[in-house]
């Protein structure tokens, strides 16, 4: 992490809309990550939902598509949310870092966690999402996304599926889609498909009771 960058924040427009947002994040140079990624991901989804996912980063089909959960992960959530009842075409999808973070290995992209700096220079831009969004529920998929939005270290295990107050917002801690893909066997698969839709459906039920 290039420690002298300020972070994102003077690449944020201060008004405007997401789609002002998501052409500004091209921009934007708050960290290195912007330098070996193919562009930035911005968020996607309507801006009038009450429901915001909010993942890890961009993977490598998503960083070349330039749109998030496209990829393999991508795929495990459709049918998560499908099976909550949740129609995907009605929440907002984000990452907590916009850029995809990975090292080369031979002609392979292999996923890089992004650090603590990475998450904390990435903030505005999630910021600006909650503001102009302003959704009721945010749902936090997997330990990057839970630092990001509650701004501390959360165990998933211990803090998941149970509405977490977020000022006059609930947050919704659930596991990343990619988690569930590194399983190799297939009941642990089902099993733990079957956690993420129960979180979902968490957040749903907290989305439809209004929750502020
Ligand atoms: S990862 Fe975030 S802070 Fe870093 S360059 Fe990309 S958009 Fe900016």
């Amino acid at each position: 992490m290039d420690r002298e960058r300020p972070g994102a924040q003077e690449w944020v427009p201060g008004d405007g809309g997401v789609a002002r947002l998501r052409e500004a994040v091209q921009g934007c140079r708050g960290c290195e990550l912007w330098r070996d990624a193919t562009q930035a991901v911005f968020g996607d989804g309507p801006a009038d939902v009450r429901l915001m996912l909010v993942g890890e980063q961009p993977g490598d089909r998503e960083d070349l598509a330039g749109e998030p959960f496209v990829g393999p992960a991508g795929g495990i959530l459709d049918r998560a949310l499908e099976a909550a009842g949740i129609d995907r075409d009605q929440v907002y999808l984000t990452n907590a870092v916009k850029h995809f973070r990975f090292e080369e290995r031979g002609k392979r992209r292999i996923h890089r966690k992004p650090d603590v700096p990475h998450i904390e220079a990435c903030h505005p831009w999630l910021d600006a999402e909650l503001e102009r969004i302003d959704p009721a529920v945010v749902v936090c998929l997997g330990a990057t996304a839970a630092r990001a939005v509650l701004g501390r270290a959360v165990k998933i295990g211990e803090e998941r599926g149970a509405p977490l107050g977020l000022g006059d917002r609930v947050a919704v801690v659930t596991v990343h889609p990619s988690s569930i893909l590194r399983l190799r066997d297939r009941a642990g698969r089902d099993a733990a498909l079957d956690g993420l839709v129960d979180d979902l459906r968490v957040a749903a039920a907290a989305a439809r009771a209004g929750a502020r």
